[in-house]
C-alpha cells in the first residue's frame, strides 16, 4: 500500500467528501448495502437524466458501485457449501409452503433461457422461480449505471458482446430474432467517432518493472513495427527479434512435415516456441505478459498450435494450411451494458409488468426496470434474487422421486421450495456440494473445470483530455495489473449517447486476468480467483488510481481530480473453462468431463455454459435448450 502523501496525491479517501458533496449512494443508504461497500465507496451520483428518475442504488442494482460481479455477501454461501455444512437437507418438509412447475438456480443467461424455453414449450400458466445468489439478475451479463452531471453513463461489467468462435445455432439464433435483436444492425450504432473526430489510436504502455522505464508509445498496430518498437525501451536484441518476428518468418521448423509441425505445436506453449523455435531474445518476453486469449490462455499456457490458430505473430513462414476459421466479426453485436441488455430483453418476456411494454433492442438500453416486479407473489413467473441455493434434494429416490426440494437462503434466514422440475444453470463445480446423491463418476466430472478469474472495472472519469493530448484511446500494457485498458465509447443503441468531448465525462474500462505464470493453467485459475476473493476494494482503487496516473501523466491526467467513480467486477467464477491440447487430456468427445457432468439426474438438468465447456452466450443459450428438453423428454411431453 502506499503511504499517506501518495494516498493523498491519488484521491484515495476523497470518497466521503466527494460523495456527501455529490449528493450520492451513500447518503440515505444503510445497512447492509453501506456495510458491503465500506468507507472508499463513491459512487458519484447527481440528479439522474431522467431515464431512471425514481432509481438511486437502493432499489436499482445496476447504480451500485465499488466491488460488483461476484461481490462478497454474493459469494459468502459458497465456502460453507463445498464444505459439506449442508449435507442433510437444512429445512423442515413442513416448513416449505411454496410449489413450483420448475425451479431455477441462477438467473444468469442460461436461467433466463431456460425459463423462456419452458414456458415457450409448456404455456405461461406454469409456475417458474429463479433464484439467484446476486441482487440482479444477467450472470455475466452484468450491467453498471453511472449518473453524474445530469447524465448517464452506461458500462458493461461482464459478458460484453455477441461474438462467439462458436456460431449461433440456430435455436440461440432464434431467440435473439424473438428478442428483437438483429445484429446486421450494428453498423447503424458502432461508434467510431474516437478515431475520426478525435484520431484517437492504440498505445503500448511500457513500464518501468518490466522495461526499465514508464513510456507510452502510440501507434500500436498503426506504425509500421520498425517504427513502432525504434520507440521502445527495448535492448537492440529484443528490439531487432519483434521486428522479425512482427514480418516474415523464415520456416523455424523447417525439415518437419505440416502434420508434425501441427503435432508438435499442439503440446508446447506459445512461450516456447517463441523462446526456443523461434529463438526471441528473452527481453522480448514481457511484451508478451498480458496478453491473454480467451480462458487465460496465456504465452506460457497457450497452446502453440492455437497462438498460430489466433495468428499470433512468428508462424507465418511455417506453412501450416490451417484453413479459414470462423469469423467471429460476421455476427457481432455490443450494447452499452454488453448482454446485460439481452438479460434486459428476457426478463421483459418472463415478467412483463417489470419493464414498459413493447421491448426491442431500440428501447431496452434506456428503459427503466422496476426490480420490485420481480418477485410478486400473485404472478406465475418469479425472479428472487440475493437467494443463494444451498442444497438440493429429491423427495424419495431420484429415479422415482415426484418432487425435489431446493433450499435457500435469504436475509440470513433458510428456506425452501418444491417443485416438479429443477434447472441447475448455475456453476458446475458447486453442483456435487449442492446436490451430493450425484454419482461419484458425474461429480468428478462436474468438479473438473476451474472457471477463469477475471475483472472488469469501469472507472467513471471526469474529462479525457489526457487521452486526447497522447493521442490514444486504448492502452495495451503488458505485466501491469491491468493489461487492457480502454476509452469505451459505448454504442449509440435507442439514442444513447456514450461518447463526449474531451472536456466531458466518459467511462473507462479496465481488464485483468489475474494469473500466476509458471503454472499449470487451472492453478493459475485457482490462484486467481483467490486474490481476487481476497483483495479489498480499497486494494484495488490503489492499483486503479497508480496504473491511470502512470499511464495518463503524459497528458497531464489528476487521479484525485480526474476520476470520480469506480466500479470493479470482480469475477473469480469467470469464463467456463475451455480445454486445451497442453492441460487436457485428447479424449473422444463424448468422454469430455463436461458431456459426463451435465447429465440429467432424476428431475434435474444441468444448464450453464460450463456445461458446453464455453464461455459464450450462445452456448448458455442451447444448454439451457437442452436442459429443458430433458425434462420435456422425461415427461414423455415431446
Ligand atoms: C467478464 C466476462 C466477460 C464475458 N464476455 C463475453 C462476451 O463478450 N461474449 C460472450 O458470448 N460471452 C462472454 N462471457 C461469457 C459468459 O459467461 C456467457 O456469455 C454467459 O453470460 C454465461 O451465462 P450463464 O447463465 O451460463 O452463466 P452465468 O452468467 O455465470 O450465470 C449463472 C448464475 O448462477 C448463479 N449461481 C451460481 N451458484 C448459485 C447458487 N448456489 N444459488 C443461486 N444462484 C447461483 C451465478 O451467480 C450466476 O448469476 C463473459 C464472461 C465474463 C465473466
Amino acid at each position: 500500500m502506499g503511504n499517506s502523501d501518495e494516498y493523498q496525491k491519488l484521491g484515495m479517501g476523497r470518497s466521503i467528501t466527494r460523495r456527501d458533496f455529490l449528493n450520492g449512494v451513500a447518503v440515505g443508504v444503510t445497512g447492509a448495502y453501506a456495510a458491503l461497500n465500506g468507507p472508499n465507496v463513491f459512487a458519484a451520483q447527481q440528479p439522474s437524466s431522467g431515464k431512471n428518475e425514481s432509481s438511486d442504488a437502493a432499489n436499482y442494482p445496476p447504480l451500485r458501485s465499488a466491488l460488483r460481479g461476484n461481490y462478497p455477501d454474493a459469494v459468502a454461501e459458497f465456502d460453507h457449501i463445498h464444505e459439506g455444512k449442508y449435507t442433510e437437507f437444512p429445512v423442515a418438509d413442513n416448513e416449505i409452503h411454496e410449489e413450483y412447475d420448475l425451479v431455477i438456480v441462477g438467473a444468469g443467461i442460461s436461467g433466463l433461457s431456460a425459463a423462456h424455453f419452458y414456458r415457450t414449450a409448456l404455456g405461461t400458466d406454469r409456475r417458474i422461480l429463479i433464484l439467484d445468489n446476486h441482487d440482479d439478475f444477467g450472470g455475466h451479463a452484468k450491467r453498471n449505471e453511472f449518473h453524474y452531471q445530469g447524465r448517464t453513463f452506461i458500462g458493461f461489467g461482464g459478458t460484453m458482446a455477441i461474438a462467439t468462435v462458436y456460431p449461433y445455432s440456430y435455436g440461440a439464433k432464434a431467440l435473439l430474432k424473438e428478442l428483437g435483436v438483429a445484429v446486421e444492425r450494428y453498423p447503424e450504432f458502432v461508434n467510431h467517432e474516437l478515431e475520426t473526430k478525435y484520431s484517437l489510436a492504440s498505445a503500448m504502455f511500457f513500464d518501468k518493472e518490466h522495461f526499465g522505464e514508464d513510456r507510452v508509445v502510440a501507434g500500436h498496430g498503426r506504425l509500421p513495427w520498425k517504427d513502432f518498437f525504434a520507440k521502445a525501451p527495448l535492448s537492440d536484441a529484443a528490439r531487432n527479434d519483434l521486428i522479425r518476428l512482427h514480418g516474415k518468418n523464415p520456416d523455424y521448423m523447417a525439415g518437419l512435415t505440416v502434420e508434425e509441425k501441427k503435432a508438435k505445436l499442439a503440446k508446447i506453449s506459445y512461450q516456447d516456441y517463441l523462446l526456443n523455435i523461434a529463438k526471441m531474445d528473452p527481453g522480448a518476453l514481457p511484451v508478451f505478459l498480458g496478453d491473454g486469449e480467451r480462458n487465460n490462455k496465456r504465452v506460457d499456457t497457450m497452446p502453440a498450435l492455437e497462438a498460430a490458430q489466433h495468428d499470433a505473430v512468428g508462424f507465418n513462414g511455417l506453412g501450416l494450411k490451417l484453413g479459414a476459421s470462423y469469423n467471429e466479426g460476421s455476427f457481432f453485436f455490443h450494447f452499452p451494458d454488453g448482454n446485460a441488455s439481452i438479460a434486459r430483453l428476457l426478463v421483459g418476456k418472463l415478467i412483463p409488468a417489470a419493464l414498459p411494454a413493447q421491448q426491442s433492442m431500440d428501447t431496452i438500453v434506456q428503459a427503466s426496470l422496476d426490480y420490485a416486479k420481480l418477485d410478486e407473489p400473485n404472478s406465475r413467473m418469479r425472479i428472487r434474487l440475493s437467494s443463494p441455493v444451498i442444497r438440493v434434494q429429491h423427495e424419495g429416490s431420484p429415479e422415482t422421486a415426484a418432487w425435489v426440494k431446493i433450499a435457500y437462503r435469504r436475509d440470513g434466514q433458510l428456506y425452501a421450495v418444491r417443485a416438479r422440475n429443477c434447472i441447475l444453470a448455475c456453476y458446475n463445480r458447486l453442483i456435487p456440494s449442492l446436490i451430493p446423491e450425484i454419482p461419484s463418476r458425474q461429480k468428478e466430472a462436474l468438479e473438473y473445470p476451474v472457471k477463469v478469474p477475471m475483472m472488469y472495472t469501469n472507472v467513471l472519469l471526469k474529462r479525457w483530455t489526457a487521452f486526447q493530448k497522447l493521442g490514444v484511446s486504448r492502452f495495451s500494457a503488458p505485466g501491469m495489473y491491468y493489461p487492457y485498458v480502454s476509452l469505451d465509447p459505448g454504442t449509440k443503441v435507442g439514442g444513447y449517447e456514450g461518447v463526449t468531448t474531451p472536456d466531458q465525462p466518459i467511462l473507462v474500462h479496465m481488464i485483468a486476468n489475474p494469473n500466476k505464470p509458471g503454472l499449470a493453467r487451472k492453478e493459475q485459475n485457482r490462484i486467481g480467483q483467490q486474490e481476487l476473493l481476497s483483495t479489498t476494494f480499497e486494494q484495488f482503487e490503489l492499483q486503479i488510481r497508480q496504473q491511470l496516473g502512470r499511464m495518463l501523466a503524459a497528458g497531464g491526467f489528476d487521479p484525485a481530480e480526474d476520476i470520480v467513480a469506480i466500479t470493479v467486477n470482480r469475477w473469480p467464477y469467470g469464463y467456463a473453462y475451455t480445454y486445451d491440447s497442453l492441460a487436457d487430456p485428447d479424449v473422444p468427445i463424448e468422454q469430455r468431463p463436461h458431456i459426463i457432468g451435465r447429465q440429467r439426474f432424476g428431475l434435474v438438468s444441468i444448464a450453464n455454459s460450463d456445461a458446453g465447456a464455453a464461455a459464450f452466450t450462445n452456448q448458455a443459450m442451447d444448454e439451457a435448450n437442452r436442459a429443458v428438453q430433458e425434462l420435456l423428454v422425461r415427461q414423455g411431453l415431446t
